[in-house]
């Protein structure tokens, strides 16, 4: 039996028909008015997404590159900075903080637990020399969505860096409303588009952190991106992901098309598809089922099955590619991504493979019980709701140029 292959991973995600047409776009030069208005256009929309009306910088770079423009163009060596860690991503920014000479205070969680901003509030409370907090929206490692906007308003007194390459599109933000600093995403995640891009939102108070902080910085120099931007013909400093900067336009034209409360309610629908699925066939979830947790699902494997084995089985047998754990849970949990590109048969396309594999490895599932569940999910009154959407369109092509 020929199975399609099916990307259920927390980034990268599927492309949309018109996002992948985009990486046929021919080649232009970027330094002309008609680049610079498709660019600004992307801007633009980016700001819709991030729900802020701050400048914001894109660099083409994976999303780790972005985050460290931000270590680099908001701090002096030694400065104190609070990171939140109940993660993966958490200790990523910890030890890239230390990386770069900074003094790191962590607050720690457990990994599948929310990170505490009660704590963190009177970390800050007691401590006036820590001068930014840095905290995960969606903590990809384990799907556990950290409350940003409780994290923005503990922290009016010290500069907020959010991270929410996965959650962006895919989990409630609103970078304005909620006091954000500074927030860094990218085009893989939610935003469904080829890897390569990523973006920082800079507020004043941060551009004038920014003004005293002295840490090396070339390729990342906000500064120059700030000029760049501010010239008579808006650009990057640098030449850009040209083609990445088309396709991830397009995304986000999608993404606005749906209607950002749309895609929203689209993705707690699939979160409570994963975990109703996940559960019907007895494996225990790894973040609370909560409706906020609307990016990727974890959940523990039954003793003596290996992640790293059944996620390749489940691919090689059934083209559902699905992501084991890292960390501590690794080999011990599979997340199933759902963000982006994705509907609820593809979701349930997972979890019924997941089935059969588990089936076909020796654990005793009761086949159809997890998509049993799911597919009850499906078809209650809350999610009817929900799915009222207009039917994406089969034959839409992109308008040709
Ligand atoms: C994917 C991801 C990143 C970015 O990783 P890159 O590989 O550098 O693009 C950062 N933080 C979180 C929470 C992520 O999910």
């Amino acid at each position: 039996m020929m199975y399609k292959p099916r990307l259920m991973v927390p980034g990268p995600t599927p492309l949309p028909p018109e996002v992948a047409a985009a990486g046929t776009f021919p080649m232009v030069d970027e330094r002309t008015p008609e680049f610079a208005e498709l660019f600004t256009g992307t801007l633009g929309k980016l700001r819709q997404v991030l729900g802020t009306k701050n400048d914001v910088l894109l660099f083409t770079a994976s999303i780790t590159g972005a985050f460290e423009s931000a270590v680099a163009n908001l701090f002096r060596p030694g400065d104190r900075v609070l990171v939140l860690n109940n993660g993966g991503f958490g200790e990523r920014w910890a030890a890239m903080g230390r990386a770069f000479g900074l003094d790191v205070v962590e607050i720690t969680a457990p990994w599948g637990e929310e990170n505490d901003m009660s704590r963190a509030a009177a970390q800050l409370a007691a401590d006036p020399s820590i001068r930014a907090a840095i905290c995960v929206h969606c903590e990809t490692s384990t799907g556990v969505v950290n409350d940003i906007e409780q994290f923005g308003a503990i922290t009016s007194s010290v500069l907020s860096i959010v991270d929410t390459a996965s959650g962006l599109g895919a989990c409630d933000l609103r970078a304005d409303e909620w006091g954000l600093d500074v927030v860094v995403g990218g085009g893989q995640k939610a935003l469904m588009t080829p890897p390569g891009l990523s973006f920082a939102s800079v507020s004043e108070r941060a551009w004038r952190q920014h003004a005293t902080a002295t840490l090396p910085r070339y390729y990342f120099d906000w500064s120059a991106a700030r000029d760049a931007l501010g010239a008579s013909i808006p650009r990057t400093p640098w030449t850009p992901g040209i083609g990445l900067i088309v396709a991830l336009d397009a995304a986000l034209t999608r993404l606005l098309a749906e209607g950002l409360p749309n895609v929203l309610k689209r993705h707690v629908v699939l979160g409570r598809l994963a975990r109703a699925g996940l559960a019907g066939m007895r494996l225990e979830l790894v973040a609370p089922a909560r409706d906020g947790n609307s990016c990727v699902t974890a959940a523990y494997l039954p003793d003596g099955i290996s992640g790293e084995h059944l996620v390749r089985q489940l691919a090689q047998r059934y083209g559902v590619q699905i992501t084991g754990g890292t960390g501590p849970f690794a080999d011990r949990i599979i997340r199933i991504g759902h963000c982006g590109y994705v509907d609820a048969l593809d979701v349930i396309a997972a979890i019924t493979a997941l089935e059969l594999t588990l089936h076909d490895l020796g654990y005793p599932v009761q086949l159809g019980a997890g998509a049993a569940s799911a597919l009850q999910v499906l078809t209650s009154n809350a999610v009817r709701q929900a799915r009222k959407q207009p039917r994406e369109r089969t034959m839409k092509c992109p308008a040709p140029t």
